[in-house]
């Protein structure tokens, strides 16, 4: 079966701020690269013919098979980004194999924020300045909004909640500096020209929340205290920042059990940036297993599971999980969810397998 997967394949650049280094301890860059590390195992995993699991595991998330054949168009963004898919109508699994493969592999690093796709940052949101602006929104000509200078992006977001949450996208683009035009730089970047920098127009700004960075301070601690994370042989998946710990990363007597859950934020936050163009299917709840289990399959605008920015970070969890296993367990296997029982399986409930591909 020949499968031409679509994928943007221009490579990509993230930028991480030196507040995220200093709240994450210079791992930061660590937990972007394990992200995209997730994806690669979920790729690997889900092209695999005979890794039975996995197929089950993307069922349950997406709420079809991978041989769903029904075909659609794909979000605005992804296909104003993706010149190819414009006029390809793709398969759900091979839109989840694009992305999760363009993740994997198209991203990498740059020191220069102005140029970057998508910027890191963790500073409480101390860089926002509130800002009356009319471009949001006609009813509401002179709303209260956030600027951020750094960037040259508004959160229209509620501002006050992101506070406490885990992470937040800021991407309506600053109309500041827009009377000095369009300009392009030696590189071929077309940008709007601000104060006195160019900036990516394709750019996202991914802010850490304090809830994170707290919980991998309060993580660090425990590790420095020894204190041992016990396994159990069933979990359910929103408890497994609590529970898990890799056997390669136990040798260097770490406690990454609050650690490992950096990663799937920042995965998740990923999913929002232009290229893929995901949303918060589900508006009560944006992240855990629930949320969704909570979404429909099909929907009309972005309430589906396809579009639904938390249901790929979940798999790139999942298959992460694979190399998982508990401290007394020697063999081969790791985690993966539950196969006794379809009723556990919609909850989340995984458990250890000695094959994990059966
Ligand atoms: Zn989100």
């Amino acid at each position: 079966m020949a499968i031409t997967y679509i994928s943007p394949r221009k490579l990509k650049k993230y930028y991480i701020d030196p507040s995220c280094d200093a709240k994450f301890d210079q791992q930061f860059d660590g937990f972007v690269q394990q992200a995209m590390e997730y994806a690669r195992r979920a790729v690997n995993r889900l092209t695999s013919s005979s890794d039975l699991d996995f197929a089950r595991v993307y069922e349950t998330l997406f709420k079809m098979p991978k041989s769903d054949k029904q075909r659609f168009n794909w979000a605005n963004d992804f296909r104003l980004m993706n010149p190819h898919s414009a006029s390809v109508r793709m398969t759900a699994y091979e839109h989840v194999i694009g992305v999760l493969r363009d993740f994997a592999t198209n991203w990498r690093r740059t020191p220069n924020h102005w140029e970057a796709d998508v910027r890191f940052h963790c500073d409480a949101q101390t860089r926002f300045i509130p800002i009356h602006h009319s471009s949001s929104s006609s009813s509401s000509p002179r709303a209260l909004t956030y600027l951020d200078p750094t960037n040259s992006v508004f959160n229209t977001g509620s501002f006050p909640s992101n506070l406490t949450r885990q992470a937040f996208t800021s991407y309506e683009l600053s109309t500041e500096g827009s009377a000095n035009g369009q300009v392009h730089n030696l590189f071929g970047l077309t940008g709007i020209q601000g104060q006195s920098n160019v900036q990516n127009p394709a750019r996202v700004v991914i802010d850490l929340g304090q809830a994170t960075w707290e919980a991998f301070s309060d993580s660090t601690r425990r590790a420095k205290r020894k204190t041992s994370t016990r396994y159990h042989d069933n979990a359910s998946v929103s408890d497994l920042g609590m529970l898990l710990k890799s056997k390669v990363e136990s040798k260097v007597d770490d406690d990454v059990s609050q650690w490992s859950s950096v990663p799937k934020i920042i995965f998740h936050e990923m999913m929002h940036c232009r290229y893929y163009g995901l949303c918060d299917a589900n508006a009560n709840a944006t992240v855990g297993w629930q949320s969704c289990m909570d979404v429909v399959r099909w929907g009309s605008g972005p309430s589906c599971v396809v579009l639904n920015a938390e249901s790929y970070a979940m798999l790139g969890l999942m298959a992460w999980l694979a190399d998982i296993r508990p401290d007394d367990e020697e063999t081969a296997g790791g985690y993966t969810l539950s196969r006794e029982d379809e009723g556990e399986r919609v909850k989340g409930v995984v458990r250890f397998y000695a094959d994990i591909t059966a």
